[in-house]
C-alpha cells in the first residue's frame, strides 16, 4: 500500500528511462520519506496541477467506475504495465479514459465518493494499490486505505498471464530461446 506525497517536477525527456530523471527525484523521495511517505506523486512542471504519475510507475484512478489515467505526452514513461492495464480493462469491459486529471479533481471526487480506487502499475510490483495522498498539509484518504477490488483484479490478472495461468490471447508472451 502506498502513501505518496505530491511534489511538482518533471522535465522534458521524461518518457525514457535515462539516470538524469532519476536524479532529479531524489530531492523530493527524500523529502517525501522524511514526512512519513512511501512514494512521490509527479505533478506537471508548468502549472503544478496534472497529475503525472507516482514514483517510478504510472498512475490510475478509478472514478465513477471508470478507470482514468494521465495521457502519454512527453513526460509520461509510456509503461509496458500501463498499457497491459489499458487493454485489461478493454478486454474486460471496464471503460476507460486517458485525459489530464489534476489533484483538485482527486481531492473533490475522494470527498464525493465517486473515487474509489487509486493504484500505481510498473514492471517491479505489477499494481501498486495508493491508500492515501498527502497534498499541502492534507491528507486524502482512498477506499479507507485498503485495496480495492479493481487493483486486485489487475494484479491477480497481470501474475496469471506472467505465470501462464490465463489464455495469453494478446501474444504478450515470447518464448526465450
Ligand atoms: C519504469 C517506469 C514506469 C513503469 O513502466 P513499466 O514499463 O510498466 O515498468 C513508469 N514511470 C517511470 C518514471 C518509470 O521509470
Amino acid at each position: 500500500m502506498l502513501k505518496t506525497n505530491t511534489y511538482g517536477l518533471s522535465q522534458e525527456g521524461g518518457n525514457v528511462k535515462t539516470g538524469g530523471n532519476y536524479a532529479a527525484s531524489i530531492k523530493a523521495h527524500t523529502t517525501s520519506q522524511k514526512k512519513g511517505y512511501t512514494q512521490v506523486l509527479w505533478l506537471d512542471a508548468v502549472e503544478r496541477k496534472y497529475i503525472e504519475e507516482v514514483g517510478t510507475s504510472n498512475i490510475f484512478f478509478v472514478i465513477n467506475d471508470e478507470l482514468v489515467t494521465p495521457p502519454l505526452g512527453g513526460t509520461i514513461l509510456p509503461g509496458i504495465t500501463r498499457n497491459t492495464v489499458l487493454q485489461l480493462a478493454a478486454d474486460w469491459g471496464i471503460p476507460t479514459s486517458e485525459r489530464r486529471i489534476t489533484i483538485d479533481e482527486v481531492r473533490a471526487a475522494a470527498q464525493d465518493g465517486s473515487l474509489t480506487e487509486a493504484f500505481g502499475s510498473g514492471t517491479a510490483a505489477v499494481i501498486s494499490p495508493i491508500g492515501e495522498f498527502g497534498y499541502q498539509g492534507e491528507t486524502i484518504m482512498i477506499n479507507n486505505g485498503e485495496t480495492g477490488p479493481l487493483a486486485q483484479r489487475f494484479f491477480d490478472g497481470i501474475q496469471q498471464l506472467q505465470r501462464g495461468a490465463a489464455p495469453d490471447s494478446h501474444d504478450w508472451i515470447v518464448r526465450v530461446k
